[in-house]
């Protein structure tokens, strides 16, 4: 029993170093959680029923248990969308103000890129994701965009739509609320957004940790160490959701993408300062109150952008006009019968 105990905790341990997801389940729900506290009175009722809620939450770990199949199509899909290493554009000569928001033109873009400047691709490449920069403004705005859809046909079901209808596009809404949140939560993790998303790599002049357990200490391993956050103090510092006014998009298609990639941008700014926040000892758990005021600002960050995403998609999303269509017809088809 405890030879078993031992092994699993090898295992276990072993795992902790390898995967590098971003705030564990935990932290995930949390997040969730405090975002259902964001949106306003007049959203879908329906949601904050505790089976919905509950749902909402459990989705929240969703991608990263796609994450646990060890199958390389399924890696090479899904991985990307969780982070966007920004120092990985460099190579590629490529700005974020380039970047198409059609994922399939990036990924043009790149390959475009490669060929010109004759990159040569990592070896050991198993799951073709290393030197990759990552999906993850496209998956927030991809996933936003399905949520936007969701609440569409909805909308349209609640009105002319039978029971089974209504439902099933209700349990689709708690679905789609779920999927994104998991990659608005990742974007908030300022290890998400770097190539030292585990430790410092190369480079080092100011002699930042090359841990690799520094990523899995951030996603939970500090508050495990110390306390878990306060999720009433937390709450009762969060704004109300609101709706996200766009900038002029470049061009139509754009959704929120830009907004993405600003957000993780912004992001992308805190991840020195975590790194300096270590060296100083703010994240160690004889001294945890510097890092706890800066994971907590992640955690709230990420809330706030979460909330406000849910409550525009509802607000933005129009009735969908060729399912209204369809089921008018279907009612005259009914009636003529
Ligand atoms: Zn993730």
């Amino acid at each position: 029993m405890k030879h078993q105990r031992s092994v699993i905790a090898a295992i276990a341990a072993l795992l902790f170093t390898l995967t590098a997801h971003a705030w564990d389940y935990e932290r995930h729900r949390l997040i969730n959680d405090l975002a259902l506290t964001t949106l306003s009175k007049d959203f879908p009722a329906f949601v904050r029923l505790p089976a919905n809620r509950e749902r909402i939450l459990f989705l929240s770990g969703e991608p990263d248990r796609w994450r646990n199949n060890r199958d390389r199509a399924l890696r090479h899909l899904n991985s990307l969308d969780h982070y966007f290493d920004l120092e990985y554009l460099d190579p590629y000569q490529l700005k974020p103000a380039d970047l198409s928001h059609f994922r399939y033109r990036y990924v043009e873009q790149m390959a475009n890129a490669r060929a010109h400047l004759k990159l040569e691709l990592p070896e050991a490449n198993p799951d073709h994701t290393k030197g990759h920069p990552g999906f993850l403004p496209w998956a927030i705005n991809e996933n936003y965009l399905k949520l936007v859809s969701a609440f569409s046909y909805l909308k349209v079901f609640e009105k002319m739509g039978t029971e089974e209808e209504k439902n099933n596009a209700r349990a689709n809404v708690i679905y789609r609320m779920g999927i994104l949140s998991h990659y608005v939560g990742d974007a908030a993790q300022p290890l998400h957004t770097t190539k030292h998303f585990n430790g410092w790599v190369g480079d080092n002049p100011k002699d930042y940790t090359t841990s690799r357990r520094f990523h899995s200490w951030i996603d939970g391993g500090f508050f495990k160490a110390t306390q878990s956050p306060d999720r009433a103090a937390l709450a009762g510092a969060l704004r109300p959701a609101k709706l996200i006014v766009r900038p002029l998009a470049r061009d139509l298609a754009s959704g929120h993408f830009q907004l993405a990639l600003n957000f993780i941008l912004a992001q992308h700014q805190k991840m020195e300062p975590l790194y300096q926040l270590d060296k100083e000892k703010g994240l160690s758990p004889e001294t945890p109150t510097a890092g706890k005021i800066f994971l907590e600002t992640q955690l709230k960050t990420g809330t706030q952008y979460l909330g406000d995403l849910w409550q525009t998609a509802w607000a933005e999303a129009p009735p969908d006009r060729f399912l209204q269509t369809y089921l008018a017809k279907r009612q005259l088809q009914k009636e003529e019968k």
